[in-house]
């Protein structure tokens, strides 16, 4: 049995790399949030576009200005105002100003800006009688970025601040990694889907659905294949169906060793590699991941208990996904925490236990979620915002001690 590091680094080999040109798609600013850059973006105007004033102020010649005091007060006359959008008709000559705005262009003739808090004005004319520094309070041209230079790298997520870069430099066609397409199946003979009425002794197929908000929430396009019985030429066709047509696919149940559980047999019957069986892990024990000679597709066949298939997407799936997407070095976000309680562990498995991290006076503690803590307890899953990791070979971790918790966005 595997563990769960030599897991996840076989399976972060077995993602191939994505081709900026094969993988590629072009999309308008607009629809570029949470997408990935699959080329460098480069801007061809500098930023700021030219010199222009950091305040509501005067535009001057340092020379006129260099020497004043309050003793030796310097008088300039205002010969124009410039507001934010336009351009100076103006030239200032030695012993004018120019009123100016924020944003607004600098005229020529002029190199400095003296704010108006330390200006008098009486008409036309303002007497400045502190001496301001060479080019104060001036935004010169490309002094944030000089156009034609990489402004965005590849593999950068896009979000609000990027938005922003990418919209004042103009680039608005944007080539970012294409999503990865992620085939979802629940097999079981038990199962119906949440809008089927109940019959005794079935079981609301939760999977499909958890799986689906996973993937859309890591930057897949989810496609429910819905739910295939444990019947083995059923269960192939769909599977041959989704590793066909799908960069990923996700099905849950049928891994494990029970007689119904046909999964494995039936990748190796249809040309399967099968890296990974099983990992010491709990919950989640099961886990098959193969690839195949004919198809571009990685396969997860996880365990169908609700909690074992949501914490296996977590701590297996995520890193794949997100690789997949094209996010430069994606790690899961392991953080240290006191935990508020006992964590308990059988220790011949890495063990995930569920609950809250909380942020107290700066520091991270881990609150278990009340309840059972049997994988076949999804209710007390919802609201996880951590995974606590009780190491193998360990049986307990007390309350008050330090516990690594990966993190659940
Ligand atoms: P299996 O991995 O197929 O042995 O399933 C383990 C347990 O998880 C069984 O109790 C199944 O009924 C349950 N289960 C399997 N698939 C799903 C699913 N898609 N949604 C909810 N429960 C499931
Ligand atoms: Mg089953």
């Amino acid at each position: 049995m595997l563990s769960v590091q030599e897991a996840e680094s076989i399976i972060l080999n077995l993602v191939r790399s994505l081709d900026s040109n094969q993988d590629l798609e072009i999309v308008d600013l607009e629809a570029a949030s949470g997408r990935i850059l699959a080329q460098a973006v480069v801007g061809n105007l500098d930023i700021p576009h030219w010199d222009n004033s950091a305040m509501d102020a005067y535009a001057v010649s340092y020379q006129d200005v260099a020497n004043c005091s309050p003793e030796q007060p310097v008088t300039l006359e205002v010969v124009t105002e410039i507001a934010a959008g336009v351009l100076p008709q103006t030239e200032i000559k030695s012993g004018q100003a120019a009123r100016i705005f924020t944003g607004a262009m600098l005229p020529v003739g002029t190199d400095t800006i003296v704010i108006q808090e330390n200006t008098q004005r009486s008409g036309d004319l303002i007497s400045i009688q502190q001496a301001p520094k060479f080019q104060e309070f001036v935004r010169h041209q490309g002094a944030f970025y000089q156009a034609g230079t990489p402004l965005l790298e590849p593999g950068v997520k896009i979000g609000a601040a990027e938005i922003a870069v990418l919209a004042t430099a103009q680039c608005t066609q944007l080539g970012v990694y294409r999503r990865p397409s992620v085939a979802i199946l629940s097999t079981g003979d038990e199962l119906v889907t949440p809008e089927q009425s109940l019959q005794p002794g079935q079981i609301v197929d939760s999977n499909q659905y958890a799986l689906a908000s996973f993937v859309a929430h890591n930057g897949g396009i989810p496609v429910r294949l819905g739910i295939v019985p444990d019947h083995p030429e059923e269960l192939k066709q769909a599977i041959a169906l989704a590793i066909a047509s799908a960069d990923l696919v996700l099905s849950t149940g049928g891994v494990s060793v029970g007689d119904y559980d046909y999964v494995d047999r039936i990748l190796t019957e249809l040309g399967g590699t099968l890296h990974v069986r099983s990992v010491a892990v709990k919950p989640g024990k099961p886990l098959t991941v193969a690839t195949f000679e004919d198809h571009n597709c990685l396969y997860f066949g996880i365990p169908g208990n609700p909690v074992s298939a949501l914490v296996s997407c977590w701590r297996f799936v995520q890193p794949a996904l997100k690789k997949f997407s094209g996010l430069a070095d994606f790690k899961p976000c392991l953080v240290n925490a006191t935990t508020r309680h006992d964590l308990r562990a059988g220790g011949s498995r890495e063990t995930y236990l569920w609950g809250q991290l909380q942020l107290t006076e700066g520091r991270y503690e881990f609150a278990l979620a009340g309840g059972s803590h049997s994988s076949g307890n999804l209710i007390n899953l919802a609201q996880t915002t951590g995974l606590a990791i009780v190491p193998v070979n360990q049986n307990l971790i007390p309350q008050g001690s330090e516990v690594k918790v990966m993190l659940i966005s």
